[in-house]
């Protein structure tokens, strides 16, 4: 059962071959017993075969989708009523939210099953899950190896088996480079389709709900119950959900596949490089087209997102005062005092650091230089990209320059942020993007590859994921010893 997919799993719970508290059980003995790799946070299980009780008395009744009774994890940065919510924070220990984020919410009213909650960067700030307050996840295929970040939990679980699938969040790459470093499926929707209702808020015009399997399929079944309108949140888009199955079987023939040349530079790892020309080939191959394409103010990605990023940071944690919700130093002479400790004692150095730069960017005087230039330069890479989409259907590229690196090998914070050049673009113009399994490595890590859509159209871009996960079986292939 355990590198079963969603849609395996669910032919099996409708045939009663299984019952969701069997699975349920089954996932739960394993994420104990693999309670080494540190990717759930919190796991209750009385809580999660109460779930379980209720989704095989809708399968016995009738009552039940095609996802009741699949398990799910959660990231530790959507609220969620029965588990705590932590965002990975010392500030937030032990925090028990009053509501389910609207996600969590709506893929439990399709009978999914809550596991727990995933371990990731505190407040999804990072790059490999090196910035938890509970300590580093390891990557299934490699205990050296960072399972990337900042849902590092969410990867290493599906990876290791110990979900079939996870929510898991991306700001500026958080979803796919993890997925990429794990050997799973990963997609970030359109900015604003999935509700931020819940989700702890990291950088608010950037933050985005997605989700980690084993396929693109099974993400298509699962995406349709997540995504849709939530009247509470002023970012939602106001459309219907959609079957994002509908075009897993069209095929790539007489599409247009954009190739960033320039993004093959002499930083990307050969084998990687090599891996993504195999995937190219198989789509031209199946009958596409495939045109180089030029992205050049992508380029300034990096710069422009961690100026975007940390000033929306510095004030989205500025709720955390040690008066309404979280931590509060337990000595302070006066309210400045308590403010100044509670924030001191409860942030972690990466969370500081970003305040730090979001409040110099934002501050008179630095305003226009950095923050006011950043949106204009966002601006531009979106319409870059609006541009490219009027002549291709996806564009395909790295993930990352290279495979999971070993834990330390990014200490330096500006190595890691540079880390991110392949990833933020799409993050910046709220595109559809995801990474799915196109290799393994001579040192044994798996390699991803990515593909970006335009807004809204997730449907095709799992079909042309899908297209390349009929012809492969990178997908299929598990870490040892799990
Ligand atoms: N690595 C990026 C950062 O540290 C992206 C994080 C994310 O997508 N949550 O900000």
């Amino acid at each position: 059962m355990k590198f079963s997919t969603v849609t395996e799993l669910s032919r099996l719970l409708a045939a009663r071959e299984v019952s969701a508290v069997e699975l349920a059980k089954d996932y739960l003995s394993r994420i104990e017993a693999h309670r080494d790799i540190n990717c759930f946070l919190d796991v209750r299980p009385e809580e999660t075969l109460k779930q379980a009780a209720e989704a095989d008395k809708r399968i016995a009744e009738g009552t039940a989708t095609r996802l009741t009774g699949i398990p799910i994890a959660h990231k530790d940065i959507f609220v969620t009523r029965e588990w705590a919510s932590t965002a990975a924070s010392r500030m937030l220990e032990g925090y028990m939210s009053p509501f389910d984020a609207t996600v969590v919410k709506k893929l439990r009213a399709a009978g999914l099953v809550t596991l727990g909650k995933l371990n990731c960067d505190e407040f999804a700030m990072g790059s490999a899950n090196e910035n938890s307050a509970y300590g580093k996840v390891l990557n299934p295929w490699d205990s050296n190896a960072v399972p990337g970040g900042s849902s590092g939990g969410s990867s290493a679980c599906v990876a290791a088996g110990l979900a079939p699938i996870a929510t898991a969040t991306d700001t500026g790459g958080s979803i796919r480079e993890p997925a990429s470093f794990t050997g799973v499926t990963g997609l970030k929707p359109t900015y604003g389709r999935p509700s931020r209702l819940g989700m702890i808020a990291f950088a608010s015009s950037l933050d985005t709900a997605g989700l980690m399997a084993h396929t693109a399929e099974d993400i298509a079944w699962v995406l349709g119950d997540m995504v849709g309108f939530e009247p509470w949140d002023s970012t939602s888009v106001d459309m219907p959900t959609e079957d994002f199955a509908r075009d897993l079987n069209k095929g790539v023939r007489g599409m247009r596949i954009g190739v960033p040349r320039a993004w093959f530079s002499e930083s990307l790892d050969p084998e990687v490089a090599a891996a993504i020309e195999k995937v190219i080939a198989e789509y031209r191959s199946q009958g596409a087209e495939i045109v180089d394409i030029a992205l050049p103010n992508a380029e300034l990605g990096v710069p422009v997102y961690y100026v975007v990023a940390c000033a929306e940071a510095s004030s989205n944690l500025s709720r955390f005062d040690g008066v309404r919700y979280g931590y509060r130093a337990k000595e302070y002479t006066d309210i400045q005092d308590m403010i100044k400790k509670s924030r001191n004692e409860g942030f972690g150095a990466e969370p500081k650091r970003r305040i730090m730069i979001g409040t110099y960017v934002l501050s008179h005087g630095y305003y226009d230089a950095y923050y006011l230039k950043a949106q204009k330069v966002r601006r531009l890479i979106s319409q870059e990209f609006d541009a490219a989409f009027e002549k291709v259907d996806a564009i395909i590229s790295p993930v990352t320059t290279g495979t999971a690196f070993d834990f330390g090998a990014k200490a330096d914070p500006v190595s890691a942020y540079l880390g991110d050049l392949y990833t933020v673009p799409a993050s910046l113009a709220g595109l559809p993007c995801m990474s799915m399994p196109c290799g393994i490595h001579s040192n044994g890590r798996p390699i991803g590859v990515q593909l970006t859509c335009a807004r809204f159209a997730e449907a095709k871009m799992l079909g042309i994921a899908h297209a390349w996960q009929q012809a492969s079986d990178w997908h299929t292939r598990h870490p040892n010893g799990f």
